[in-house]
Formats: structure tokens, C-alpha cells, sequence
């Protein structure tokens, strides 16, 4: 096989990928100075410009007269072959097309540009004749920091003074002014900063991915333990070995605000914060973080999903936390899920995977059943906490009236901790304040205009809200469909109404509602979650926002009013999320010195799901819940991949369904079946008609081969649109 040539000579024959929707490599000219293999360009394409980056020689099946040249290198490091390899495999695994895949790894804003400068300012050589209190201030902080410079609003801030205060320092040479590049690494992490003493769990633990790490060479970890074990701390240690061996660490994180207290970890740990990139970082740190992790100035960065398309120099570490979280995969755009491609990357560059949870996803287990990946394993609970007590209320033979939820069992638990000055949690997997908005005269039930779904009140913002598109609009007084007045009336509860009821039962605690649509922003959640740990509330109510891991220590109930509520869809997967939600929630109780106690209103206590919860024997529910997936041949024994057609106009859905369908020849050549079409779960969204189609193959067939063949036919004509989800977890 012909080595691709790394570097290629002024005039010679480049393919360049480009982030524009074409279906190939584009034949260019090497500009003058050459450019490197992976080298970012930008390149002429019709009238205009566009990004690409070097992919290798060109094809030479293109009018050679006609190929025009790269205009410019942009001043971004090449990418790695690693990364470019990473980007292919993916795309093949998705069935993404490389323009979609290149756009994934290049949101860097003004990537390319110029190194951008900014104002620093630090100590003069002269005094102004006139001082005044101010400036004395200003002096005194530059002064206190020997030598040290800092921008204007520190400046400014520091000193407790305007600029135009430290402007006219400057003017007279009282301070120096200086330009300085922006984007500057990030402060060095001392992987023997401050460690704790382990226990004997973590610190075997620890031991072993610590080797593990500094084989250099790829695999893959489950690291499971109950809530509070110190995984946590645990994976830190993995991260302190990849940072003495000089190379670079990644933690991927579910959902945003648990961020700033993981960098608060970080920090205590390395004595310093590592890098973030997810959507609340601003443009301009994005930048610096992009171009810090290809040039090894961010050890460590912690992220969303997308970071792992970021150009780490020398990627040795990828953890997942919570690696069971369905946040992980990304439901539009690219159809990806982040724990399997931390995998795939870290295959490729040599690097270690660890999957910590406290309740793996089925594929992880069965993973790690098979020998695929190793285990570790953490039993018990750090210091003196204890895994909270669990128990169902029979809601059949509570005694309780009609639009409320808080059963008298459950209120009585509430009472007593708040009585002792405790916390308690009540929980529900539900935004808003009711599901239903129902007409009393004529039944009619308020839905989204565009979509086949209901709106959902939400009292907190005064709109019914689409929770599929969207959509908003103000409650009515009036029904849309018989126009009687005052007749609309909320049916079923929502966290909102949720906490209504709970402040008129307890009417001296102090409510805190934590919902992700009640926060304007990440920092306001981070700001919630830190007063409820400090004690700043006494009756906490939730939605899915507070079962990602966050400590807080005070509490020691949670209530559960809806156990049911998960395992009513017809989803594959509904048994192991709901066993999951459940044991995740009941894990926020006693993390500190109290026990907890976790109480789940059921109305069907003896469901064989409610029961694996209850008995905590997690063992017993995998082997069952494995037994039905591998007897059914789905995943993680067998394969599945979702065809969503859709278009405005509902008879054109069909009939490239039924067309898909007639023709599934490569997929029978490869045993696998097709399934469908039929009217997705929500039929309608934002206007358009959605059909589903289902294939399903047995384990170890080349399934997306087969798929790309059986799709390429069919040319997607006018409005509508074809979707492929390899490896499905919602089936809406
Ligand atoms: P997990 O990630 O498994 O939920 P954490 O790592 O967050 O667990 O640990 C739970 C709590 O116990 C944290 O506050 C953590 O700082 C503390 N903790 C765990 N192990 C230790 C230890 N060896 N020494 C001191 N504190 C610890
Ligand atoms: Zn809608």
C-alpha cells in the first residue's frame, strides 16, 4: 500500500475535504510554500471561498486545466492523521458524510485567524506629579503583583476604579501598555498537587487504571460503583498518571451544570482548572481552547459530547461519567453516540477509555460480560454513608383526592425530616406544570399546530409549550375548538404544579424547583444546585435535572411520585431507564453521615422492574433484562438501525417507504430484516410527516455497508428527507 506523502510540494495535485454538502474530495493546486497533509485552507469553490483542510493527493479525474489553486494556509496546526482517521471511521459507523463530519470538528470560531491580541498593562517607570486615590490603588495592585500584567477590566476591577482611571495612568507612562496574544495555554495541572488518602477500594482501584494508562496503548474500563463511592475520585488519579506522562486528558460530562463542580474538583486535585468547552463557553474561549488543545496547552479538558471532536496533540485519556446517560447520544444533525466514539477515538490514538457509572448501560455490561472491556468494581459508599433504605407506596390503597400526588405516606416522611431539619427530594420526570390542557365543555385537548403533540402548560413562563419543536403560545381563555370560555383545565401534574401542591402542604419550607427550562443559563443552575447544598432549601423539587450526580449532602429522602411513569412506552429500552432513573434519584439520599431513605409511589409494586429496584439486587434485573434482548435479538445481541423518512406532503413519506421496503435485497444478502414503514410515534413535527422504518440484523454483520447500498438508490427529491440512526435509543 502507497503511503499517503505528508507534505506536498507548491503546484502539486491535493484532494481537500470541505465543509460544504458535496459527496467528495476536491482536486486543488498546492499553493506556493506547499502545505503540509491536514493543513486547514481555505479554497476557492464557485464565487466563493470556503474552509477544507488537505486530505491528501488529489484524485486527478478532474479537467486539469480547470484546477484552480488553495488560496491560503490558514494559521491553525495540521490536523493529526489520527484525527482525520477518527473523522472517517465515524462517518463510516453513522453514515455521516465527511463534509458533516469536518464541521463537527472545526466549531472553532475565526479558526485560522491571525493570533488576536489584546491590551495588557503593567508597572511603569515614572510617578504622575498628581496622585490621587485612585491611582495610588492602581499602582499598589500592579506593584502587588510583581511584575504580573493584567487586562484593563482586572486592572480596572482590582483596584476598584474606572478604566479611564488606569487609561490616563498610561498616558503618562505611569503604567505600560503592551500587546499580547490572546489565546495563551492554560495554567499548568500539578498531578501531585494534593491527592487524597484513599481507601483500600480506591486506592486498588485507582492502581489499576493508573497501569492501565501508562501501557500507553488503547482499552477500556467499566468503572462502576454506587453513588458516592468515589469514582470520581478515583478516575482523577487515571488523569494525574496521563498528565505525568505528558499527555493529554478529556472527561466527557452529561449535562452542563454539572461542570463547575467537577472544575472545583479539578482544581482542589491539580491546583488549577482544566479547560472547558461545551455550548456555555463564549466564542472567544472556545478559540483558545481549540487552539490550546492542538498545540498541548490544555492538559485537561472537560466537555460535552462534541469535544472529542477536538484536535487533542496527544489524546491518552477519554472518561465518560455517567456513560449510562442518553444525553450522550445526539438526536439531531449527526446521529452519534459520544460513549461509543470516546471508544473509536481512543482506539485509534492509543488511548484509555473509562466508563464510570452507577448504573452501566446494558451495552457497557454485556461489554464488559464478554471480556471486551475490563471491570472495576466499588461496593460501598465512602466514609460513613450508606446506600439509602427503598421502599414502594402501594398508591392503590393510599388515600388520596383527586388532582394531588403527594400520597399521605409519603407527606408523613416529608413532615418528619423536615421536622429535623433535613432535606428532602420529591421527584418528577416531568417539565412544566401539566401534560394535558383539556377543554371541561367539549373534551378537546390543546396541540402544537405543527407538530402531533400536546402542549404542555407551563405556569412558570404563562405559555403552553411544544415539547417536540418547541413551539410556544399564551394559554387561551377561550377554547380553540368550541370557544366556551374559562373551561380549559390542566390535567396530570408537572414539576411545576408539583411544587404547588407541596408549598400548600408545607407551607413554612423553603421550595427550590429545579427544572431545566426555570434557568435562563447554566451559571444560574450551578448557583440553585450550590445554595441547595449549603442548605439554602428545605424541600427540594425535581425534574431529571437533579439525578445527575450532584452531592448534596443534607439530603436524606427522596420521593418518587410517578415509578411508573417510565415503564409505560413501548421503548426497548424503557425497563433499563427507568431502573436507571430510579437508582440514580434514590442515590441522591444519605451521601453524607444520615442514612437515607428513597420512597417510590407505584401503582404495580409487583412489577418485576419496581421489584429489581427495591431488592437493589442489580445482578438479578441485568441477567433477566439481558435474557429477553438476546432471546428478542435486539441490542445489545443483535443490531438495530432507524430509517426516519419525512416531508410535508404525507403521501410522498409513504411511498418511499413502501419503495425502501420492496427493495431490501442487500439487506436480506446480509440476514438482516427490514420492518416498517409506519407512522412514527409523534407522526407529525414542525409540519412535516415522519415514517419509521426498522432493520434489524443479527451481532457481527456488516450492517452500515448494507445499508449505504440499500439507501443509494432512492434520490431524495423536493422536500423530503431521509435520517439514518445506527444504533437507536429513541424511538419517537
Ligand atoms: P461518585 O463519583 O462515585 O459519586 P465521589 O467521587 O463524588 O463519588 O465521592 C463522593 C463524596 O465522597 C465526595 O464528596 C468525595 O469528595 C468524597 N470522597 C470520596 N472518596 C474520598 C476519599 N478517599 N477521601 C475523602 N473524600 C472522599
Ligand atoms: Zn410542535
Amino acid at each position: 500500500m502507497a503511503l499517503t506523502p505528508s507534505y506536498f510540494d507548491e503546484g502539486a495535485l491535493i484532494g481537500v475535504l470541505t465543509t460544504q454538502p458535496l459527496d467528495r474530495v476536491l482536486d486543488y493546486r498546492a499553493p506556493e510554500g506547499g502545505c503540509h497533509l491536514g493543513a486547514f485552507v481555505e479554497v476557492p469553490l464557485g464565487p466563493r471561498k470556503v474552509l477544507g483542510v488537505v486530505w491528501g493527493p488529489g484524485q486527478g479525474d478532474y479537467e486539469l486545466s480547470k484546477i484552480r489553486s488553495v488560496i491560503r494556509v490558514l494559521d491553525a496546526a495540521p490536523m493529526r492523521e489520527e484525527l482525520m482517521s477518527f473523522l472517517t471511521r465515524a462517518g463510516e459507523y453513522t453514515l455521516t458524510p465527511m463534509p458533516a463530519m469536518l464541521r463537527l470538528a472545526t466549531r472553532a470560531p475565526g479558526l485560522g485567524d491571525p493570533p488576536s491580541m489584546r491590551k495588557i498593562y503593567r508597572l511603569g517607570d515614572t510617578t504622575p506629579d498628581r496622585m490621587t486615590d485612585a491611582r495610588t490603588r492602581v499602582l499598589e495592585v500592579l506593584r502587588d503583583m510583581g511584575g504580573l500584567s493584567l487586562t484593563l477590566r482586572e486592572l480596572a476591577e482590582a483596584a476598584g476604579v474606572t478604566t479611564s482611571v488606569v487609561k490616563g495612568l498610561a498616558k503618562l507612562g505611569a503604567v505600560r501598555e503592551e500587546d499580547s496574544p490572546r489565546d495563551t495555554p492554560f495554567p499548568t495541572l500539578d498531578p501531585s498537587y494534593a491527592g487524597k488518602d484513599l481507601t483500600d477500594d480506591q486506592t486498588a482501584a485507582s492502581a489499576t487504571l493508573r497501569a492501565a494508562v501508562a501501557t500507553r496503548i488503547y482499552g477500556t474500563t467499566l468503572l462502576k460503583g454506587v453513588t458516592g463511592s468515589g469514582k470520581t475520585e478515583v478516575y482523577l488519579e487515571a488523569v494525574a498518571e496521563c498528565l505525568s506522562q505528558g499527555r493529554q486528558a478529556l472527561v466527557l460530562l452529561p449535562e452542563i451544570a454539572l461542570t463547575s463542580e467537577f472544575i472545583t474538583r479539578v482544581d482542589a486535585r491539580f491546583g488549577t482548572k482544566p479547560a472547558e468547552w461545551h455550548s456555555g463557553v463564549t466564542i472567544t474561549d472556545r478559540r483558545r481552547v481549540w487552539k490550546m488543545v492542538a498545540q498541548g496547552g490544555a492538559q485537561l479538558v472537560v466537555g460535552a459530547r462534541s469535544s472529542l471532536f477536538l484536535p487533542f496533540r496527544d489524546l491518552g485519556l477519554v472518561v465518560v461519567d455517567e456513560e449510562h446517560d442518553t444525553s450522550y447520544k445526539q438526536e439531531d444533525g449527526v446521529l452519534y453516540n459520544a460513549r461509543d466514539m470516546a471508544v473509536l477515538r481512543a482506539s485509534i490514538c492509543g488511548a484509555q477509555v473509562i466508563l464510570a457509572s452507577a448504573t452501566p448501560s446494558l451495552e457497557s455490561w454485556a461489554n464488559a460480560d464478554a471480556g471486551k472491556y475490563a471491570k472495576i468494581e466499588l461496593t460501598s459508599r465512602f466514609g460513613a454513608a450508606v446506600m439509602p433504605d427503598m421502599r414502594a407506596i402501594d398508591m392503590r390503597t393510599e388515600d388520596l383526592p383527586g388532582s394531588s400526588w403527594i400520597s399521605p405516606t409519603l407527606r408523613r416522611a416529608v413532615q418528619q425530616r423536615l421536622d429535623n431539619s433535613e432535606q428532602a427530594l420529591l421527584f418528577i420526570n416531568r417539565r412544566g406544570y401539566a401534560p394535558v390542557t383539556i377543554c371541561r365543555a367539549c373534551g378537546h385537548q390543546i396541540g402544537c399546530d405543527q407538530c402531533d403533540a400536546r402542549m404542555v402548560e407551563h405556569r412558570f413562563l404563562k405559555r403552553l409549550v411544544c415539547h417536540q419543536c418547541g413551539e410556544t403560545k399564551p394559554l387561551p381563555n377561550v377554547c380553540p375548538h368550541c370557544e366556551a370560555e374559562d373551561k380549559l383545565a390542566a390535567v396530570g401534574p408537572g414539576v411545576e404544579r408539583l411544587a404547588e401542591e407541596a408549598q400548600a402542604l408545607f407551607p413554612d419550607a423553603r421550595l427550590a424547583v429545579l427544572s431545566s427550562d426555570m434557568f435562563g443559563s447554566a451559571r444560574a443552575i450551578k448557583a440553585e444546585i450550590e445554595t441547595i447544598a449549603s442548605g439554602g432549601a428545605d424541600l427540594i423539587i425535581g425534574t431529571q435535572l437533579v439525578a445527575k450526580g450532584h452531592n448534596f449532602p443534607l439530603l436524606t429522602l427522596v420521593g418518587v411520585i410517578d415509578a411508573d411513569l417510565g415503564l409505560q412506552g413501548s421503548d426497548l429500552r424503557a425497563a433499563e431507564r427507568t431502573f436507571q432513573l430510579m437508582r440514580q434519584v434514590a442515590g441522591r439520599a444519605g451521601r453524607a453521615d444520615k442514612p437515607g431513605q428513597a420512597l417510590m409511589q407505584t401503582y404495580q409494586p409487583e412489577h418485576p422492574v419496581i421489584r429489581a429496584i427495591l431488592s437493589g439486587d442489580e445482578q438479578d434485573f441485568w441477567a433477566a433484562e439481558a435474557g429477553e434482548r438476546r432471546a428478542a435479538g435486539v441490542p445489545p445481541y443483535g443490531r438495530l438501525a432507524g430509517i426516519i423518512l419525512s416531508s410535508t406532503d404525507v403521501q410522498e413519506v409513504f411511498d418511499l417507504g413502501n419503495a425502501l421496503a420492496r427493495n431490501d435485497g442487500p439487506l436480506r444478502r446480509v440476514g438482516a430484516q427490514v420492518f416498517g414503514p409506519a407512522p412514527a410515534p409523534i407522526a407529525r413535527v414542525r409540519g412535516r410527516h415522519r415514517v419509521r422504518l426498522l432493520v434489524k440484523a443479527p451481532k457481527g454483520v456488516a450492517l452500515q455497508p448494507a445499508l449505504a447500498e440499500w439507501v443509494a438508490p432512492f434520490r431524495l427529491k423536493g422536500e423530503l428527507r431521509m435520517a439514518i440512526d445506527i444504533d437507536p435509543q429513541s424511538f419517537y
